[in-house]
């Protein structure tokens, strides 16, 4: 593992060397099967298990009741953007609140289908805070609330969430799912990619309460149906059977190292090193404002465009990979999602700090 780098990519990301290698060691014959995973039928005996175990962990994990189901579905998080307001809009209204790029991503999806209420724009500020609660300007008849719990692009992060009364709270957490205990019954729905903190690309998981999944679906595409997917187990066409089993080692490594507390803990150090730098210095301008500080993506800049690339480029020599920041922003984000251990992060200081000198 000695050529692995430091991958401070915002998604496809680092995975744990201990999955990596368990996932290496499963690839040719999967516990005496004579195959890999990738190439077992989705109904065998052998893949359910896997299948089984996995949700079972991550309700295990994430304290989720038995008025939920958890789905594993095609697309990614962009494929809910589609799936959200096409089973929820019951009545066709909906409160989009934007703090980001995503956020703004899933309101004009939505749009598409019905009628989207915004309850709060933070492009003013440049996504660089989360709103208060009494900032929002909610509707009283909304079908839902959505919100993106983690800002992939800009790094700012929900530190607590809004409450919605009745009404539905749906989140994406593509970004920081898994990073945090999170309290899943304040949840109408809960949706993430997989490629940041549960494994690798093109899976999405929601986790729904039962109840919501009832919209006439006559027109609806089947594979955006939460009704049949709950009904068919996500399993009405083949899932992404190796991006579940990927995700069910990612749960039994959080779990072995003490599951979400002791996760929460690992990545509020790593993300202290960062900001506690960033706050004692005046050569990086970081973007998030201090109460919205994302403990997933950290963004900064350098004086210019050119020195961030420079940045960027000196640091993949040390094998600190993947810092330009996204092309929508420039600048320089650190995705430190859980897989990053701290190494990366004094690396990454400590590459900071000399950088800083040279130039200054
Ligand atoms: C990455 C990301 C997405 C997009 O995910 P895809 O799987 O590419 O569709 C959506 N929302 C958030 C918050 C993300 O970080």
């Amino acid at each position: 593992m000695n050529d692995r780098v430091y991958n401070f990519s915002a998604g496809p990301s680092m995975l744990a060397d201990e999955v990596i290698v368990k996932l290496r060691d499963d690839m040719l014959s999967y516990e005496g099967t004579g195959m890999s995973v990738m190439e077992m039928s989705h109904r065998s005996k052998v893949y359910l298990a896997i299948f089984e175990d996995c949700k079972a962990r991550l309700k295990r994990l994430l304290g989720i009741g038995e008025d939920y189901e958890v789905l594993f579905m095609h697309g990614g998080a962009t494929g809910q953007f589609s799936a959200v307001p096409l089973n929820l809009m019951k009545t066709g209204k909906a409160d989009y609140i934007i703090t980001g790029n995503f956020s703004k991503k899933a309101a004009e999806e939505a749009a598409k289908f019905g009628n989207v209420s915004i309850a709060y724009d933070s492009s003013e500020n440049n996504h660089s805070r989360i709103p208060s609660s009494d900032e929002l300007k909610l509707s009283a008849d909304a079908d839902y609330v959505h919100l993106c719990s983690n800002n992939t692009i800009f790094g700012t992060e929900w530190k607590t969430f809004p409450d919605t009364g009745s009404i539905p709270l749906v989140a994406d957490m593509s970004s920081d799912i898994l990073s945090r205990p999170v309290n899943v019954s304040d949840f109408g729905l809960i949706y993430a990619g997989a490629q940041k903190n549960m494994g690798i690309a093109g899976m999405a998981v929601v986790i729904i309460r039962k109840d919501l999944a009832v919209k006439d679906s006559s027109r609806m595409p089947v594979l955006y149906n939460y009704a049949v997917e709950i009904k068919n187990d996500s399993m009405y066409n083949t899932p992404s059977s190796y991006s579940i089993y990927v995700l069910d080692e990612v749960l039994k490594w959080i779990e072995s190292i003490g599951g979400l507390e002791e996760m929460e803990k690992r990545n509020r150090a790593k993300a202290a090193l960062l900001y506690d730098y960033l706050d004692s210095q005046n050569y990086y301008l970081p973007h998030a404002q201090k109460d919205s500080r994302s403990l997933m993506n950290v963004t900064f800049t350098t004086p210019d465009k050119d020195t961030d690339s420079e940045f960027a480029a000196r640091a993949a020599e040390r094998g600190l990979v993947n810092l330009k920041g996204h092309r929508l922003v420039g600048g320089i984000r650190a995705s430190i999602y859980n897989a990053m251990p701290i190494e990366g992060v004094r690396k990454l200081v400590d590459f900071m700090d000399e950088f800083a000198g040279e130039k200054r």
